[in-house]
């Protein structure tokens, strides 16, 4: 059996079978609950075999993964889905997804896969001038917005460090001039890892304070700070989707020659909209960026784009070399990234800018924040609290009382109607409501408006009746 040539059966009746059973996938996710139902979650123990010795056939492998794995999701794909800061595919995506991974090109380096890197030079082009940051910007492809922080800041800080004549990349940082992080309060959790992981260190920074929407007090930036310095600012605190005051960040930090990174990680494509210009002011001015695709854009995971400036700023410090490498020939990702092996994620990205086009991206990034204002106004119309400004996609609500807040939005996570997360909001629980999936309808938006609203009523009164004490037998 074991010097055999492989089985050459046509794969057309599998990868078919594959497309009819997404197909049925997401024909469903209209009518199911959001969470799985707890009967779906004990099929998972169908999954618990032990390792086959002979194996299965591909058929029924599949048959297996869709009949225990499908019921077992989280709708997160589908309209009705709020929680974290999540967007389900556009059919493009997924659709251009398929074809890419069939390909299956490693997109490396160019001479692994011309296609992956024409099309990294056409979405670079488009994504620069979509949102309107410096030509010949460079914008590579990685995981998520985690990891593109940390690349950017990787590069930030071997730039810092060798304008103060240290190489960094080459001898770390033992011995290094100091480097100055200024963070904001609200900085995200991964922005704060990515600069332990780079050996900045997660609390060796100067927090800048932040105001009642998470937004970086300008007035607070630190004063006394002198290269080498990096200053993360934010487009779209993860609560609220408040932006960062970038035209008093850029001024501080160009005053003494800090890097400027701006963590985007879905508020970035506010750029595309010039409805929102009033918060992106400023934004294009920094020095590198950190967005998702999987985010807003609606491309499958997991898809992250760091954007920098100055191409040689990523090559400084992500450049390898090695005897089976060939000579460059135009832009070598794994000379750009930390990682070397990588899928296509341009394909993704290019299927869905081109389908769109700059009209269509506008469109997403304001029917989200429609849906999120409606959102805001319904459930403040049924007695809720909406905490932070609707500025964004982001809706932080709560109700009467902490305790409350906290029933309600268990209740909610129950019903199944939709699903959103709590979160701990100026040290206090809030529940968080973020619309980021083009799926999302009006319709949706008024029956999960209706669950919330329910959901609070439904805990107030359970809340009412434990304190009457327990009714007489
Ligand atoms: C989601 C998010 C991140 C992390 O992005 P991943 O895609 O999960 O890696 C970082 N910053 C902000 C503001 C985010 O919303």
């Amino acid at each position: 059996m074991s010097d055999e040539d492989p089985p050459t059966a046509d794969p057309g009746p599998l990868l078919r079978g594959a497309a009819e059973r997404a197909q049925r996938y997401l024909a469903g996710l209209g009518e199911r609950r959001v969470t799985p139902e707890a009967a779906a979650l004990e099929q998972l123990a169908r999954l618990d075999e032990p390792l086959p010795e002979a194996g299965h056939e591909a058929g029924e492998t599949l048959a297996l993964l869709d009949e225990v794995g499908s019921p077992a999701t989280v709708a997160s794909a589908g309209g009705r889905y709020f929680g974290f800061v999540i967007g389900g595919s556009l059919p493009v995506a997924l659709a251009a997804n398929w074809l890419a991974t069939a390909w299956d090109q490693n997109a490396a380096l160019p001479v692994m896969s011309p296609v992956s890197a024409r099309l990294h030079e056409v979405v670079t082009r488009w994504l620069t001038d979509l949102l309107g940051l410096p030509p010949g910007s460079a914008a590579v492809f990685v995981t998520g917005t985690a990891m593109a922080n940390a690349t950017a800041l990787a590069a930030a800080r071997d730039q810092q460090l060798s304008r103060a004549g240290w190489d960094a990349p080459q001898r770390g940082l033992f011995g290094a001039p100091e480097l100055t992080v200024v963070i904001g309060e609200n900085a995200h959790s991964t922005l704060v890892r990515a600069l332990g992981l780079i050996g900045l260190g997660r609390e060796r920074v100067v927090r800048v304070p932040s105001d009642d929407q998470g937004r970086m007090r300008a007035d607070r930036l630190p004063s006394g700070i002198a290269a080498p310095a990096v200053i993360c600012a934010q487009a779209g605190e993860v609560n609220t989707g408040a932006f960062d005051p970038f035209p008093e960040v850029v001024a501080w930090a160009r005053k003494i020659g800090a890097w400027v990174h701006v963590d985007g990680a879905f508020g970035l494509w506010a750029l595309a909209d010039p409805g929102r210009a009033h918060l992106t002011a400023g934004l294009t001015d920094a020095d590198s960026w950190a967005v998702d695709a999987h985010k807003w854009l609606n491309v499958p995971y997991d898809s992250g784009i760091c954007l920098v400036k100055r191409p040689e700023d990523l090559r400084r410090s992500l450049a390898v070399s090695a005897g089976y490498l060939p000579p460059d020939v135009g832009f070598e990702a794994m000379h750009h990234t930390p990682q070397a092996s990588q899928r296509a994620r341009q394909v993704d990205v290019w299927a869905v800018l081109r389908t769109l086009g700059r009209r269509g991206v506008r469109e997403l990034v304001q029917r989200s924040c429609s849906r999120a204002r409606e959102m805001g106004e319904r459930l403040s119309g049924d007695g809720l609290e909406v905490v932070n400004d609707v500025v964004l996609n982001q809706v932080l609500v709560r109700a009467a009382s902490d305790q409350l807040t906290l029933a309600m939005a268990e209740r909610v996570q129950q019903d199944g109607t939709c699903w959103c997360g709590t979160t701990i909001w100026k040290g206090r629980p809030a529940m968080r409501i973020s619309v980021s999936g083009w799926a999302t309808s009006e319709r949706d938006i008024e029956s999960s408006a209706r669950a919330i609203s329910a959901a609070a009523r439904e805990a107030l009164r359970e809340a009412a009746a434990s304190a009457a004490g327990p009714s007489p037998a």
